[in-house]
């Protein structure tokens, strides 16, 4: 029997230092202890890996503070295309879903399309049409509304310009949310959920839902969950470069994260992070933003809940 870990975060980027207030730190870190006191719960009563990462995500989902679910970003159309992911290790078994609007918690529905499906990945109407097939609980559009994130959309939604999340008033913030779990009967699961960037158009899609790129788990390797500027994520097939380079290079998991995201990222200019977990219990939250909004439990060591740097 091992024991169990788990790292999440709510995305990479963050609000700068100067510009947080007391208050909006403390909603920060509660938001994260709540989510990493549920997920950790789960996996210390014997819970799968799997069922301990989406049951974190729909935590960090329900919370408005985070770019995913409740609170998501707005997309160019004035809606919330919402889009997420999931796997776990021990089958590499997988599931996404990408621009689907209206479903309370898109990881779920990913899961779904894992575990009720011939797919892996679906995507708009199709996807939408399937999860009310599946029973899985619809929202309206108020529900996802933020006044935050609207200001934002309406500040350049007459404009080509997409952001992530916010860029303005000093605030750089990725915040899509993940959650990687390693259960006591050594399973690894990830999962990642996220609005995407404001103003996204034209069937915009980011690494989140994409396995490999914003999502990888593997029981011989790790499970990793991306936050950050999408497009280089994919580009550098960021979540499976890590694995891969545990596998081939025998690298650990903090040197694996630490060559892809300060040296392959940051030479295609991409800005971000990752949370990731190996089948020994180790975490890593490894960023090359001003923070990250992250929390890790190793076994029945001290909890980690931070924002900025360093990692
Ligand atoms: N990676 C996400 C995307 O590009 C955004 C984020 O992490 O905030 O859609």
């Amino acid at each position: 029997m091992s024991k169990t870990a788990i790292a999440l975060h709510g995305g990479a980027g963050t609000i700068l230092r100067k510009y947080m207030t007391p208050e909006k730190e403390q909603q920060y870190l509660s938001g994260l202890e709540e989510a990493l006191t549920l997920g950790d719960d789960l996996l210390k009563k014997g819970a799968a890996a799997l069922d301990a990462a989406e049951a974190t995500v729909r935590c960090l989902e329900n919370n408005p503070l985070f770019n995913a679910g409740k609170g998501a970003v707005y997309a160019g159309d004035g809606t919330h295309l919402l889009d997420a992911s999931i796997m776990r290790g021990d089958t590499l078994e997988a599931g996404a879903v990408a621009g689907v609007r209206g479903v309370k918690n898109p990881i779920s529905l990913a899961r779904r399309v894992m575990e009720a499906s011939a797919y892996v990945m679906m995507i708009g109407e199709g996807a939408e049409e399937f999860g009310r097939k599946e029973g899985l609980e619809q929202a309206p559009p108020e529900y996802f509304h933020d006044d935050l994130r609207f200001q934002q959309w309406q500040r350049i939604k007459d404009s080509d310009q997409t952001i992530l999340d916010h860029a303005d008033k000093g605030e750089r913030n990725f915040s899509t949310v993940g959650a990687v779990c390693l259960d006591r009967e050594g399973n690894l699961a990830g999962a990642t959920s996220t609005g995407g960037m404001t103003n996204k158009r034209y069937g915009r899609v980011g690494d989140s839902p994409i396995i490999g790129a914003g999502t990888y788990a593997n029981n011989a390797t790790c499970a990793v969950c991306c936050t950050g500027h999408g497009e280089p994520f994919i580009r550098a097939v960021v979540a499976h470069r890590i694995s891969c380079l545990m596998e081939y290079k025998g690298m650990d998991l903090q040197a694996a994260c630490d060559e892809v995201i300060h040296r392959v990222l940051k030479e295609l200019k991409g800005e971000g992070g990752v949370i990731a977990v190996d089948p020994q219990g180790h975490t890593s939250l490894t960023f090359n933003t001003a923070g990250m909004y992250r929390a890790a439990r190793e076994g029945v060591g001290a909890p980690v809940f931070s924002i900025y740097g360093p990692s």
